[in-house]
């Protein structure tokens, strides 16, 4: 590699196969996130700190930084506080609605499904829904699966609206103490819909100018999420396509195949890329595959969506967020099947440099450049198939002299839902509580989020996860996070190895790895039921126990609602890049200190993993000291 070329690549990702393709990519002049990066530097102050306001036509404005000189209030009068804690609450309520909005989706698609109109779905997961009709109060007796599939879903679609007025997984689910805490701060949420729109009318100039009113609502709506259209999303879609267990398959961009139409489904929702599965392996578009030239079709799946079909179709992962570029720049990519979230807006001008198709299949995110198969349950499968066969017919266009494909895919193990950990440990979490008891485990850490390029690739997630196993913390994890722990080899009982010796004595005889692959993003609300259930079988709150969680490599707005959920439910959240609240030391105070008060978790602001891995493992430490073990 040109030395120059080297020196970029490596400060810019730890993954290794990425830097093969990066490298390729620079060669060719590919233009990618990293390079758009720099073009922006340097970036705002006043926005990197929070003091600025482009709320209304009467600003833009900005707060001075220096105490003696420059404007201390925007044209309306807000100050530096409620600017900060207002725009948080503007990029919170946009990350737990993207969340919902994923969830309202799914059971749309689980009623079509009980009621018969949609295509290619079934109800796999009977026993998951008779628990959550169950926990509806929905009578399942002499009832058909489709029967009671209705009468959940029109329930679920309850939560989204005003009437019901509370949430019933932030009922059922959390401990007593929890919702306590909940009830006394007035932050319980009513409906999963109500918080977030609130939320965006209380940021509207002239309406909640209560810096500590906004923060406190923000927790409610990030609550709406996590308990609400986040869990909704991983329970149904359990339901749908079957609660995850464990299962081994590969990842980064080595599981891209040379001889074979190569299908990459990104973004976040399963409902089509399940059906796309599906019909991969129908024989007829698999035998055209081969009268196309190659040796038949391959799917790989690229951040959450991947995860999706990671965790239940045991589908190969080509990397998390900052590989979706590179994936294109290998030149063996016939089609990326887009649905919604995390998709470079640019996506279209990478795959203009080769013969990718870009396929998008949401009404709602619509692609300049990309052919649009609009996806509805009723034409699911026809719509999957057609995707397929347009990737199958684009094989010949494939320039071979312009392909790089990294070789060692590595090996992976996913699918810990709850029911599986569950399974794992012989039908009970008991032995879990056992062995945090007795210290072999010290406690367990939720590391969750993205990549963001203002930090090299992986390397916040990988030393922070090596740091806390080390430590004998059991680590649980979900989207970008989990992906790159894949990626480092992490995800493997072999990895058990670089535990401390209560985790590897646990994890070894357990068979499994000392990181649990949890999931997708939304599937950071199994995080919480299993913190829940954890605290239930203790009789204590979330707060009490000796867990942490950590966001990384952070970049999206979802991030930012799933960080303050788990908060708001009681755990201490590390966060490894700044939210832009800087320009206000009240509403860092707040949110550093002083909700610890009201909710019992509270965030960290720390860049270097290290000093992450060493605050998280203090908290623990501090919880069963107060735990008594
Ligand atoms: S809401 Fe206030 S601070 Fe924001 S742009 Fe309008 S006038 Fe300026
Ligand atoms: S973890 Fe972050 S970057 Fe990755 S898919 Fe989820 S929201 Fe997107």
């Amino acid at each position: 590699m040109d030395k120059k070329i080297e020196i970029i690549v490596n400060a810019r990702t730890t993954d290794e196969a990425a830097k093969v393709v990066l490298e390729k990519a620079i060669e060719e002049g590919i233009e990618t996130v990293w390079d758009r990066l720099e073009a922006q530097q340097p970036q705002c102050g006043f926005g990197q700190l929070g003091m600025c306001c482009n709320r209304c036509a009467m600003g833009p404005c900005r707060i001075s930084p220096f105490d003696d000189a420059g404007p201390t209030r925007g044209v309306c009068g807000a100050d530096v506080d409620l600017i900060a804690a207002r725009n948080l609450l503007d990029d919170l309520l946009v990350g737990a609605a993207s969340h919902s909005d994923h969830g309202r989706e799914v059971v749309e698609v689980f009623l079509e499904t009980a009621e018969g109109k949609s295509q290619g779905y079934k109800i796999l997961d009977e026993t998951k829904l008779n628990a959550i009709a169950d926990e509806y109060g929905i009578d399942t007796k002499g009832k058909s699966k489709e029967a009671v599939a209705k009468e959940v879903a029109l329930a679920i679609f309850e939560e989204f609206g005003t009437v019901k007025n509370s949430i019933q997984f932030a009922e059922s689910r959390p401990p007593e103490k929890t919702k306590e805490t909940w009830k006394k701060a007035g932050i319980v949420p009513r409906s999963v819909d109500r918080e977030i729109v609130e939320a965006a009318h209380r940021v509207h100039m002239g309406v909640d100018s209560d810096y500590v009113n906004i923060l406190l609502h923000a927790l409610r709506t990030s609550l709406s999420d996590g308990w609400g259209g986040s869990m909704m999303a991983t329970d149904i879609s359990d339901v749908l396509f079957g609660t995850p267990k464990p299962v081994s398959s590969y990842v980064n961009l080595g599981v891209l195949k040379p001889d074979m139409v190569n299908i990459v489904l990104h973004g976040h929702n399963p409902v089509l890329s399940e059906m796309v599965v599906k019909a991969s392996r129908e024989k007829d578009l698999v035998d055209y595959a081969k009268k196309m030239g190659a040796k038949g079709i391959n799917l790989v799946g690229m951040c959450c969506t991947g995860n999706e079909v990671l965790m239940r179709q045991g589908v190969p992962i080509a990397g998390n967020m900052l590989n979706q570029e590179l994936a294109i720049a290998t030149g063996a990519v016939e089609v990326m099947l887009i649905d919604y979230q995390c998709i470079f807006p640019s996506i279209t001008k990478t795959a203009g440099c080769y013969h990718t198709k870009v396929v998008s299949t949401s009404e709602k995110a619509k692609f300049p450049g990309a052919i649009h198969k609009e996806f509805h349950p009723g034409n699911a499968f026809d719509t999957a198939k057609e995707i397929v066969k347009l990737a199958v017919e684009n094989f010949p266009n494939r320039n071979p002299d312009r392909v790089k494909i990294p070789n060692n895919p590595m090996k992976l193990m996913a699918g810990f839902s709850v029911e599986a950990i569950t399974s794992a440990l012989g039908g009970t979490l008991q032995p879990l509580i056992d062995v945090i008891a007795s210290g072999k485990i010290r406690g367990a850490a939720g590391i969750v989020g993205c990549n963001n390029p203002k930090i090299k690739q992986d390397y916040n997630h990988i030393v922070l996860t090596k740091e806390l196993i080390k430590r004998n913390i059991l680590v649980l994890e979900t989207g970008c996070a989990a992906i790159a722990s894949g990626k480092a080899g992490l995800l493997v009982p072999e990895a058990a190895e670089l535990a401390g010796d209560g985790l590897k004595e646990v994890a070894q005889s357990l068979g499994i790895p000392p990181v649990l692959h949890m999931g997708s993003c939304v599937d950071c609300s199994r995080i919480l039921v299993i913190a829940a259930k954890l605290a239930k079988a203790l009789n204590v709150g979330i707060a009490d126990l000796p867990i942490a969680g950590a966001a990384p490599e952070w970049y999206s707005q979802k991030a930012i609602s799933i960080g303050a959920y788990f908060v708001a439910s009681g755990v201490y959240t590390v966060l490894g890049l700044p939210p832009k609240i800087f320009g206000s030391p009240n509403v860092v105070q707040l949110l550093t200190e002083g909700v610890e008060g009201v909710v019992g978790g509270k965030f960290a602001v720390e860049p270097d993993p290290v000093r992450q891995a060493e605050l998280m493992a203090a908290h623990i430490e501090k919880k069963r000291k107060a735990l008594g073990i």
